[in-house]
């Protein structure tokens, strides 16, 4: 039951000084952060990220326009553990159009866009964050953004208070 889930916090979170509030919003949820780097990724990257899927479920131009978004300044890419990791982070996150996500999440409280808007700005939606969508996602975005030796197991006080 305890998972580990990749999370990145987009070009527009690290370029609004989001990152803290972020980081600190999975750290008291006792979220473990067990890698973390910052990374400006290219479009062969962004391809390999944003893989097929992404164009079946949300179509070409989507992930036409995610390739721009992603790769226009550096993200901070990490990888979270914990009970269920994969649906918290996806629950604290928040969903994926701004304009609908809940207050309380990271894309309700700090972006409002709409698909109609960015759809017609020819712009992804910008929404500070992703987080994989399920279990098969997350061990794949894991192993193509971080090497067995940048993934740490170590003890923190949520093996006492939270685990
Ligand atoms: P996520 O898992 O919640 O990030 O959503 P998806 O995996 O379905 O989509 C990946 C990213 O593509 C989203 O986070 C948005 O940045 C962008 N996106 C998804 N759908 C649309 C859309 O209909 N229009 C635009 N402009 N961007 C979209
Ligand atoms: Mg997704």
């Amino acid at each position: 039951m305890i998972e580990r889930t990749f999370v990145a916090i987009k070009p527009d979170g690290v370029q609004r000084s989001l990152v803290g509030e972020v980081l600190g919003r999975f750290e008291k949820a006792g979220l473990k952060i067990v890698a973390m780097k910052m990374q400006w990724i290219d479009k062969d990257f962004a391809l390999k990220h944003y893989t097929e899927d992404i164009e079946k479920r949300r179509g070409k131009k989507v992930r036409d326009l995610l390739m721009d978004y992603i790769v226009e300044g550096p993200v901070i890419a990490m990888v979270l553990e914990g009970i269920h990791a994969i649906e918290i982070v996806r629950k604290i996150v928040g969903g994926t159009e701004p304009k609908n996500a809940l207050p309380g999440t990271i894309r309700g409280d700090f972006c409002h866009a709409s698909y109609d808007y960015a759809d017609k700005k020819e712009l992804a939606i910008r929404n500070i964050i992703h987080a994989s969508g399920n279990k098969e996602d997350a061990e794949y975005e894991i192993k193509l953004w971080f090497n067995d030796n940048e993934l740490h197991s170590y003890k923190n006080v949520h093996d006492v208070h939270i685990f």
